[in-house]
């Protein structure tokens, strides 16, 4: 059925860079196997999901969105993966990203631009715009996306659907191809808070294979959801606090996204919630340390992609500088060089202390502030938008970086603080003739997924 509406309406979405389905098929009939012999099934024995291809997948073919990835094919699978695949997931293909994650609208991608299910002059968001669009157009019943800086969520509220970037740490980036390590999480996309529950149940927990992860136990996130929600009778949110990021609100913020989130603050309260604003001075300094940081250890990352180990290799090399600077000329995107040239500039003897490490001082300022906030006894979660504006046209914003930047402003602190952050959808507003959905955003305390997904439930 989901191979069929990827026939159907994938060549207008471009949710997919690479659809496997004899791979998908024989993987369910896998099941069907297990079913007749009677065995015992993993919780997602024949779900169909979609996976971001900058996730290695053993066998397939794995890009990033990148030229430079084109003929990588993974010889073993990312972590995430490997325990989807344990629980009995089928995988149906990988979908298109910005390349290496860099961007906001999944312009970036070096193969497609994907479309808006909702609006195809629209873009999905980014960098997991394919995840987004395919989760919203049912070529998937879930998917896997990466954020770094709101990669997950943006495109979630782009495309009407819920998104989940859980604690820094909680899952594995084992086989996440690196964009900025300390900032990088896999999470799931899906239609309902307990779809996401159900996937983050199957990925989350520590891992060998990544020192960063956490070895803190992972509970189950789906099993609580229901008794919570009905012991909770009409008030199941009493006794908890949100606060409302006065920062996010009123200037620069569409005013249909503005009203969206207040009106979803007083459906909070009618759940039993005590809403109450909150002021985040720093918030505004986030977005410039993210930018310095995430291109600092981009720069870094990419330094792999030299065209010897793996990845496109330019052909016309003629000694070993050339091979270089020709395989990285042509396999590299012009996003994707831009950002090399000013993380490697930022990292540079001249101008480290004036960049990189003020940028990292104001890291620490910006997760103390947010860690305070959501101390206990104050906030058990954050209200805020997910972006300042839905989804906007193909094209309007990819001949500018910088206003493409500056839609990444409400989520990056989240990034920067390693909090985990779910959206919701909430509803839909007027845009140019169209009808967009957007989500709001409900920030948590780190490894607190389970209360973060308990509130998305209730509201929901
Ligand atoms: N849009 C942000 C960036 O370009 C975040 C991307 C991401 O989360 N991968 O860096």
């Amino acid at each position: 059925q989901y191979l069929d509406a990827i026939a159907k309406t994938d060549s207008t979405v471009n949710s997919y860079i690479t659809v496997d389905g004899e791979q998908a098929l024989a993987q369910a009939r896998a099941v069907d196997a297990r079913i007749a012999a009677g065995e015992t099934l993993g919780p997602l024995a024949g779900v169909p999901l979609a996976i971001k291809d900058n996730i290695c997948t053993a066998g397939t073919r794995t890009t990033a969105g990148s030229q430079i990835l084109r003929d990588y094919v993974p010889t073993f699978d990312a972590t995430a993966v490997s325990r989807l695949r344990g629980a009995g997931a089928v995988f149906l293909g990988k979908t298109n990203m910005d390349e290496f994650g860099m961007g906001s609208s999944t312009e970036n991608s070096s193969y497609q631009p994907t479309r808006n299910p909702w609006d195809s002059e629209r873009v999905p968001g980014g960098s997991s715009g394919g995840s987004a669009a395919a989760v919203a157009a049912h070529e998937c019943a879930a998917a896997l996306g990466s954020d770094t800086g709101g990669s997950i969520r943006q495109p979630a509220h782009f495309c009407g659907i819920v998104g989940l970037k859980p604690t820094y740490g909680r899952v594995s980036r084992y086989g996440l191809i690196s964009y900025a390590s300390s900032l990088d999480c896999i999470g799931p996309m899906a239609h309902t808070v307990e779809d996401a529950a159900l996937l983050l149940n199957s990925i989350a927990g520590g891992d060998t294979h990544d020192a960063t992860s956490s070895g803190r136990p992972a509970v189950d996130y789906a099993a609580g959801l229901a008794p919570a929600l009905a012991a909770g009778g009409s008030r199941p949110l009493a006794g908890k606090r949100i606060g409302l990021v006065s920062q996010t609100l009123g200037e620069g913020v569409a005013p249909a996204i503005d009203a969206a989130v207040r009106a979803a603050a007083r459906h909070l309260e009618s759940l039993g919630a005590t809403v109450e604003e909150v002021s985040l001075p720093t918030f505004g300094q986030g977005l410039p340390a993210y930018y310095v940081l995430a291109l600092s250890e981009a720069s870094s990352n990419l330094s792999r992609y030299d065209g010897v180990r793996y990845g496109a290799r330019s052909p016309a090399a003629a000694d070993l500088a050339s091979l270089f600077a020709g395989s990285r000329a042509e396999g590299l995107g012009g996003e994707v060089k831009r950002r090399i040239l000013m993380g490697t500039y930022a990292l540079s003897a001249g101008y480290y202390d004036a960049y990189y490490k003020r940028a990292q001082q104001v890291r620490t300022l910006v997760q103390q502030e947010m860690v305070a906030a959501l101390a206990e006894g104050r906030c058990d979660a954050l209200l805020s938008p997910v972006a300042p504006s839905a989804a906007y046209r193909l094209g309007e914003k990819s001949s500018d970086p910088l206003a493409m930047y500056k839609g990444d402003l409400m989520t990056v602190n989240v990034n920067l603080a390693g909090l985990p952050a779910l959206v919701l959808p909430a509803g839909f507003v007027p845009e140019g003739g169209a009808e967009l959905p957007i989500g709001l955003q409900l920030v948590g305390r780190a490894f607190d997924e389970a209360g973060l997904l308990g509130l998305g439930y209730a509201y929901e």
